[in-house]
């Protein structure tokens, strides 16, 4: 049934009404995609005046319709649109057991981006010892890194027990883990002209589903003054970058003037948020 209104001019707008029925089913997803530039299609579509559609991007380059020769005016294809987005597909993470649906055609969803439990994180040492490893954030120290990477004796942490963790800043990153479950935190340094950013991050994706930890940092400078960061919310990553953090909570900065040489002390505490 639909239901309609009048508008102002007396002439009836008819409103379609929501069903809200879904059913599975299967869609050539050929069929979604722009026949022209192959790519999936987006809101909005276009038509010339014989049905024929492209995609927005195509349409600026096109006069006449690449099929029939009829003018490609600027009619939109609005079934094709509604069509398009009630249609939903696995999320590319399903071979690797992910069974949620994501949006067809958008840009990747925030889902895919890094939402999903089951996206693969890249090796702690991707940039530092060029491995090309990817896997679960929950099983590559035991199921990869503790047999082709080195470990240090002291990597291993109880969760809110604070330890002291010794490294050297040129050494630029430090694997730890718990001997209880096989999660992948890491320590960095971040040489700057001024000083050290000391961060630690969490090798895992950002998603709901993921555990969330807070950490807590502090350096004592010639056994006097104390610099502390955090506790804060430690950022999940799927894979470790070596930029300047952005916010100065993401990391603790110590200046030239606090440090000794290479080497850096300081005690770590990481805490799972419940
Ligand atoms: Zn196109
Ligand atoms: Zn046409
Ligand atoms: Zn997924
Ligand atoms: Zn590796």
């Amino acid at each position: 049934m639909k239901r309609s209104s009048e508008d102002g001019d007396g002439s009836r707008i008819i409103q379609p009404q929501k069903r809200n029925r879904t059913r599975s089913g299967t869609v050539d997803l050929d069929r979604l995609d722009c026949p022209i530039c192959s790519k999936p299609f987006t809101v909005p579509i276009f038509q010339c005046d014989n049905g024929h559609v492209i995609c927005d991007s195509c349409r600026p380059k096109v006069i006449k319709c690449p099929f029939c020769a009829l003018p490609m005016g600027n009619n939109r294809c609005r079934g094709m649109e509604s069509i398009l987005e009630s249609v939903t597909v696995p999320c590319r993470n399903a071979d690797l057991g992910c069974t949620k649906y994501v949006p067809y055609g958008r840009e990747k969803s925030n889902h895919e981006k890094e939402h999903c439990k089951f996206s693969l994180c890249s090796c702690p040492e991707a940039e530092l010892e060029n491995c090309k490893h990817t896997g679960f954030y929950n099983d590559m120290f035991f199921s990869h890194y503790r047999a082709y990477h080195l470990i240090k004796e002291d990597c291993f942490f109880t969760f809110g027990e604070s330890k002291n963790v010794r490294m050297l800043i040129s050494e630029k990153s430090l694997v730890l883990t718990t001997l209880l479950r096989s999660l992948m935190f890491v320590m960095q340094c971040i040489r700057e002209r001024n000083g050290v950013y000391v961060m630690v991050s969490f090798v895992a994706p950002l998603s709901p589903e993921v555990e969330k930890f807070s950490y807590r940092l502090s350096y004592s400078y010639n056994g006097k003054e104390t610099h502390t960061h955090g506790p804060v919310e430690m950022k999940n990553v799927l894979k470790v970058s070596f930029q300047i953090p952005q916010e100065e909570k993401d990391a603790m900065f110590l200046p030239n003037r606090f440090l000794r040489g290479d080497e850096l002390e300081l005690e770590l505490c990481i805490k799972e948020v419940v």
